[in-house]
């Protein structure tokens, strides 16, 4: 796209101007806030499942593992 300060062609990706250094507006913003958000939050319940687990894993195995 041309820099809308100095009329200088700049490639798609690039967010400033290489010669002027002002910013360039972005035609496709290509964040998804929505799926990464969900993404996340199901990776903290794996996690937190899988401390839970651990936890109870070492309560029931504990007496077993030790006679006393
Ligand atoms: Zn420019």
């Amino acid at each position: 796209m041309d820099c809308p300060n100095c009329k200088t062609w700049n490639p798609d990706d690039k967010e400033v101007c290489w010669r002027c250094q002002t910013p360039l507006p972005k035609p496709k913003p290509p964040k998804k806030r929505n799926q990464s958000g969900g993404y996340a939050s199901w990776m903290w319940l794996l996690i937190i499942a899988f401390f839970a687990m651990t936890l109870l894993a070492q309560c029931f195995f504990s007496p077993l593992s030790i006679p006393q």
